[in-house]
């Protein structure tokens, strides 16, 4: 069932059980009002009648009787057998309305040939000293016609209100769902085109449809977003691997034809196809790195000591590096919830780009500061200019491609250095100034000392 059918059936449903209740409720309260007031009426000229009565005088009771006849009913005595005594009415087959003698007042209603009557006995005693019933029967056709033409406005105006309400219930779905199935036939245009079509949405409007529309919106820019950073990445990744793989197969040709003649192309073949593939070799390293680091929430950290491991990366890299590495720390001892494994990978790669991008001492700085453990490395090398400052974290970028290339760059490093950071809840930033050097800041939120 459609969400518009269901809206407008279950709105009808419950006005009309409403409406049920309030349209039994006017009539049954109208009808026993109406009853009520006639039988007060006749009560009260039986008051009467009984009255006239008790002051004896010479009049028969019968001739009381007949000073209250009504128009269209009977007055009547019932004796205790159920007979009547006396029966005073203008229409005489009024006379075959069988009653009943009761000892105590009772008031009700009667049908006799297919006309209503409304009685009220009263319990009297006779002139023969004996108890008998004083029984005044109304006719009430009248008043039952017009609890009949009651009932009938009652009906129509049920069926009109029930037939306006399921007009208002398919509008109003109609208008509940019409955003509804403009996100569905958007959607259904995004699956089959495969395109990130945004959904149209009104500014002005701030209900729960509209907000769920821009929610939309939102995921469909991310998707694309990541989308086009995916195919960017793809196509770069291709194509840094493509440069060496022609420079790979440009020599093989080249060792074909000459190798085994020319003994100097031989050396410079095997050379070039060495530092190519090992070029080769570093980059898919690098996209392996990428991929851990994406996975880093799932790698469990733990609460450990990074002085240690600071020194001990440090050490192990002045090893090879063409420039000195001082170090410093403040406090001795700082904990930290990280993953080991992923911290050092970040540091690696700072400490590369300080010695490869520099030719003097590299700085590192380890303190605590504010909640947060600080790392700085700082060189004195060729800077960043200001305009590439920006993009230095996006993927693959480098600022000179030629220059990067030469030294063995992908441009991977300051990325997967970025999203190490981020994954541990932290962030990264740099200070730089082109030909006097870099410094780069990775700050990380600090676990409590036990
Ligand atoms: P790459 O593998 O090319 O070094 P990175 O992502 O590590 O890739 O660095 C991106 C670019 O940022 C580099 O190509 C380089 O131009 C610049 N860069 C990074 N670190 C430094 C630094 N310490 N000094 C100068 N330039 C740097």
């Amino acid at each position: 069932m459609s969400l518009r059918t269901r809206i407008q059936l279950s709105i009808t449903f419950l006005l009309v059980i409403l409406l049920l209740i309030a349209n039994t409720t006017i009539y049954l309260m109208f009808k026993n009002a109406s009853i009520k007031s006639e039988q007060e009426l006749l009560q009260s000229t039986a008051s009467h009648i009984i009255e006239e009565l008790n002051k004896g005088g010479n009049s028969t009771n019968e001739e009381v009787l007949h000073t209250f006849l009504i128009s269209d009913g009977v007055i009547r005595l019932v004796n205790r057998k159920g007979d009547s005594d006396l029966n005073l009415t203008r229409e005489n087959s009024y006379k075959k309305i069988q009653t009943s003698f009761r000892n105590d007042q009772f008031e009700g209603v009667l049908t006799y040939n297919g006309s209503k009557f409304i009685l009220v006995s009263t319990p009297i005693i006779h002139d023969n000293g004996s108890i008998v019933n004083l029984q005044i029967i109304q006719n009430a056709d009248g008043m039952f016609s017009n609890l009949e033409d009651l009932k009938g406005v009652l009906v129509f105006t049920s069926f009109l209100v029930i037939g306006i309400l399921c007009i208002a219930g398919w509008v109003l779905g109609g208008v509940i769902t019409r955003p509804i199935h403009r996100f569905i036939s958007t959607m259904k245009t995004i699956e089959e085109e495969e395109s990130y079509q945004q959904i149209e949405i009104t500014k002005s409007k701030r209900d729960e449809l509209n907000q769920l529309g821009m929610t939309f919106n939102s995921m469909m820019r991310k998707l694309e977003d990541s989308y086009l950073k995916q195919e960017q990445f793809v196509s770069d990744a291709s194509h840094e691997l493509k440069t060496p793989l022609t420079v790979i197969s440009g020599y093989v040709s080249l060792l074909k034809r000459w190798g085994s003649t020319r003994p100097e192309v031989l050396e410079e073949a095997i050379n070039s196809i060495e530092s190519e593939s090992a070029r080769m070799k570093f980059m898919t390293e690098q996209l392996l790195q990428l991929a851990s680091a994406e996975k880093l929430g799932e790698f469990a950290k733990e609460r450990m000591d990074i002085v240690p491991i600071v020194g001990s990366t440090i050490e192990r890299l002045s090893r090879t590096y063409k420039n000195e590495i001082i170090w410093t720390t403040e406090p001795k001892q700082i904990v930290a919830e990280i993953h080991e494994q992923s911290f050092v990978q970040l540091l690696v790669i700072l400490l590369d780009n300080a010695n490869k991008y520099s030719n003097d001492v590299i700085q590192v700085k380890l303190r605590e500061q504010e909640g947060c453990v600080e790392l700085s490395i700082t060189d004195k090398g060729i800077g960043i200019p200001g305009e590439a400052q920006p993009y230095i974290f996006d993927r693959m970028y480098r600022v000179d491609k030629n220059r990067s290339r030469k030294s063995g760059g992908t441009g991977l490093g300051l990325f997967i250095a970025k999203r190490i950071s981020e994954r541990h809840g932290g962030s990264i930033s740099l200070i730089s100034k082109e030909g006097h050097g870099t410094t780069f800041i990775v700050s990380l939120p600090i676990s409590e000392v036990q």
